[in-house]
């Protein structure tokens, strides 16, 4: 059986490794230059910084269970502990992670689907070049008011629930600094108010070279007041909230990164949703059951389960 996955984020990176699994054929079809979606990693001047979501725990024995076999793969470790909990971290970065899934499978990126159609018995996505891709069932994991968009009509009785799925968004400045941060052993505060949620050094995390590499993640309050700003205003704002953790060294490149849908702060219960009709159609992703990174593991491990079913 053929099946297509709409994104490579790690809800669509699961589902594709689990139909395989399962005996099926699936393409992984991402809008990005990458696979990762939300587990992003980016290099500034030869340092890396994550500047998506920035650890991830493991709670559930089958989320558990992946997470052995990526430290076994060498992709995943262990960053810190938090009341007895492991949090960690990618190898090199988040984007290990998903680069290592992205390995085994057919994924094909530059290819943002622009059209989703069921005819003939079969699902047919266009991308935005006019490519075709055709399946017999679909599994669609951009974040949700993204799905909607593609989805239009097809979504049919599922529409309410789906609207209700709704995401914070959130600023991640990158910062190149030009000595140590004043981030401590750690390497890493959550003042959560304010400009400023979560900052990070990179190079204390232990996935690049010093000197201070840092994540700045602002407050969601922060970032829908400012979201269409210029990003100098908003760097100059949330750089000089973050001033006292940034040890007096002074920045000598930074990047601003606007994640429109960061964390699903509304979700739908269940772990998917799927419908038959018009054609097997599985929606599944972060919005979906558990939140973060495990929950975008778990919706996406039940889409496929839930699609090999139909
Ligand atoms: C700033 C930030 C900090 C975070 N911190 C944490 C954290 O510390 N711990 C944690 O557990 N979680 C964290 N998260 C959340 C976590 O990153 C997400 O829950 C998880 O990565 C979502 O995975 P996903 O596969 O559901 O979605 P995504 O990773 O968003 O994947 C969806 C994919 O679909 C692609 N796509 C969308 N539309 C199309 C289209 N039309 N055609 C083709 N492809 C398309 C996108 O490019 C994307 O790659 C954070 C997120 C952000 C943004």
């Amino acid at each position: 059986m053929k099946y297509l996955v709409v994104g490579a984020g790690l809800a669509g990176l699961t589902a594709a490794r689990h139909l395989q699994a399962l005996g099926g054929q699936a393409t992984v079809l991402e809008k990005g230059r990458g696979p990762g979606g939300r587990m992003a990693t980016r290099r500034i001047g030869g340092q890396r910084f994550d500047h998506g979501a920035q650890y991830l725990t493991a709670t559930s024995p089958r989320f558990r269970s992946a997470v052995e076999g990526w430290r076994a793969a060498g992709v995943a470790e262990e960053w810190f502990r938090e009341g007895g909990r492991a949090r960690y971290r990618g190898v090199a970065g988040m984007n290990a992670i998903p680069k290592y899934l992205a390995a085994v499978l057919d994924v094909r990126l530059n290819s943002r689907i622009v059209e989703m159609a069921w005819r003939g018995g079969e699902w047919h996505l266009r991308t935005e070049a006019g490519e075709e891709h055709c399946g017999a069932g679909l599994v669609v994991t951009a974040p949700v008011p993204q799905a909607l968009e593609l989805l239009g009509g097809v979504a049919g009785r599922m529409e309410g629930r789906l609207k209700r799925i709704r995401y914070t968004s959130c600023f991640a400045l990158m910062a190149a600094l030009d000595g140590d941060s004043g981030l401590g052993e750690a390497g890493f505060v959550e003042p959560g108010e304010g400009p400023v949620q979560w900052i990070a050094d990179n190079a204390r995390k232990g996935i690049t070279e010093g000197p201070g590499a840092v994540t700045i993640h602002a407050t969601a309050a922060f970032t829908s007041s400012h979201y269409d700003e210029p990003a100098e205003r908003v760097a100059g704002l949330m750089l000089e909230a973050a001033q006292g953790w940034l040890g007096g060294s002074g920045v000598r490149e930074w990047q601003l990164h606007r994640w429109r849908y960061s964390m699903a702060e509304t979700r739908e219960a269940e772990p998917c949703l799927a419908m038959k009709e018009p054609g097997p159609l599985v929606l599944a992703g972060d919005g979906f059951g558990f939140p973060g990174v495990e929950g975008a593991f778990l919706s996406g491990f039940a889409a496929a389960m839930a699609l090999s079913e139909m």
